[in-house]
């Protein structure tokens, strides 16, 4: 845990006691503040309470004492509207900062040259943070990886000179960091996302690019207008940046160029890695995850060798075009985090032959979005409530079986595949639908994919 004493002997308000919330309000105290806690579900109360925190309905409370609201990233801040806990702040002048601003000041008294990573947007970050990880810890590097890939950033080890903080940061979080300057900023690609949330494009935008705008080093994807402009802008201050894409570079940086990762410094280039021989790392997206991976990688002194066994042996993430089984020339992977037609969109475009399972909550778009790559599926295995409205999208361009549950699309999909005439067939779990008519969240339902598939006689579970 990283003690917060740069609140000691402060009172502070915190709102918001799922996930991070509780290690927080510990590492606050452990520092030596006063925390008072709040959050709208009373078992959070309660657990809070049964490990020792305080506990107070803050609509109540005198907030004259408090020197700060702690706030949740969950919680909104200004959109759709702020949250009362956020007007009772304002109203009485308090700062309102998040989890890993509380971070940033203790690495700026303890150790302000401490490596700090910080990656952040709308796609891929997860990924990439876990990327970024794993090259450094196989490079014999102390890693402390966390944030929003799932671990309470103060859970961590304290920031220390010969340690390497990798931090995933949410638009939300950037918002609750006013005090964020990373060593290096990676800002992978922004897309229209959450504007529910920050109100509009430009707002979303600026929120991420403020992730970059204090680093000392930025890390920015040029595939899309949003990045590009903020690169443009950050090469315009004349501090240190570089690029990455999918398409060939003229300035520093690094690109993936058909499946080669090439980097580019002020005097020459070549190539580094060749992502083909990687089992996790399939698609473009994947290509500009791992091209941020190797810019951070190569800035923190990773030799090129050592780069490359990180990007090979890299198991990659559950739930993300997770290979989990093979039997014969056929593979197995769980996409369940596709929750919608843009993320199946990068599964179905990474493979050539596909035995697709899809269907569960319909989102709106449904897959018509998907149509160009109907040619690529051999057959489709609807579940879930989506079936009739997918079975219309189909028609007569993809032959599809209605299988109505997960067991009865895996069985199916892998009789079809042991007599698959492709040369390496793929049962591909992509719903591109939310899972809550059938699971209780993408994780259950991928895993359940991944036991069935397990359980398959014949099957080869590589390096699990
Ligand atoms: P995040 O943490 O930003 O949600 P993840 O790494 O968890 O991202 O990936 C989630 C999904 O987003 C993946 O399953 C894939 O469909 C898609 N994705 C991953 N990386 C990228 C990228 N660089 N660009 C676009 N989409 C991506």
């Amino acid at each position: 845990m990283t003690p917060v004493i740069t609140f000691a002997g402060k009172t502070v308000a915190l709102f918001g006691l799922g996930g991070s919330g509780l290690v927080t309000a510990l590492a606050l105290r452990a520092g030596g503040a006063r925390v008072i806690a709040c959050d709208d579900s009373a078992s959070a109360m309660e657990q809070a309470a049964g490990q020792g925190i305080e506990t107070s309905d803050l609509r109540q409370a005198d907030w004259s004492r408090f020197s700060a609201l702690i706030l949740s990233p969950g919680v909104p801040l200004t959109h759709p509207e702020p949250h009362w806990s956020v007007k009772l702040a304002k109203a009485v002048g308090i700062e309102i900062v998040g989890d890993i601003e509380l971070f940033c000041r203790e690495r700026a008294e303890l150790a302000p040259q401490a490596p700090f990573v910080a990656i952040t947007g709308t796609n891929g970050k997860s990924t990439t943070t876990a990327l970024i990880a794993h090259i450094l810890r196989e490079s014999g590097r102390d890693v402390q990886m966390g944030g929003n890939i799932g671990t309470a950033i103060l859970s961590l080890e304290p920031p220390a000179t010969d340690r390497v903080h990798v931090v995933e940061m949410s638009s939300f979080q950037i918002d609750l960091t006013p005090s964020l300057k990373p060593t290096i900023g990676v800002l992978l690609n922004i897309s229209p996302d959450h504007l529910d949330r920050h109100g509009t494009m430009e707002n979303y935008a600026a929120t991420k690019e403020r992730l970059i705008v204090g680093s000392d080093l930025a890390v920015v994807g040029v595939d899309d207008e949003p990045s590009r402009a903020a690169a443009t802008r950050r090469a315009d201050s004349g501090k240190p940046l570089r690029r990455i894409s999918t398409e060939p570079l003229g300035s520093e940086g690094v690109f993936a160029d058909r499946g080669t990762l090439v980097r580019v410094d002020a005097r020459n280039s070549g190539s580094l890695a060749d992502l083909s021989g990687t089992r996790s790392l399939r698609g473009e997206h994947n290509a500009q995850n791992a091209a941020a991976a190797v810019a951070v990688a190569d800035a923190l002194g990773v030799p090129p060798e050592k780069i490359r066994s990180g990007l090979y042996t890299f198991p990659g993430l559950p739930h993300r075009m997770e290979e989990v089984g093979r039997r014969g020339p056929a593979i197995f992977v769980n996409d369940s985090k596709a929750t919608n037609a843009d993320s199946t969109e990068k599964a179905l475009a990474s493979f050539e032959r596909v035995l697709w399972i899809l269907g569960g909550k319909p989102k709106e778009g449904g897959i018509e979005m998907l149509r160009p790559y109907f040619p690529k599926v051999d057959r489709a295995y609807l579940i879930g409530e989506a079936s009739n409205t997918f079975a219309g999208t189909l028609g007569d361009e993809v032959p599809y079986l209605d299988c109505g549950t997960l067991e009865r699309a895996v069985t199916a999909a892998a009789e079809d595949a042991a007599r698959s005439t492709a040369d390496e067939p793929v049962v591909l779990l992509s719903p591109a639908c939310a899972s809550y008519d059938q699971f209780k969240n993408f994780e259950e339902r991928g895993n359940r994919f991944r036991e069935l598939v397990q359980a398959l006689p014949g099957i080869e579970v590589k390096g699990l």
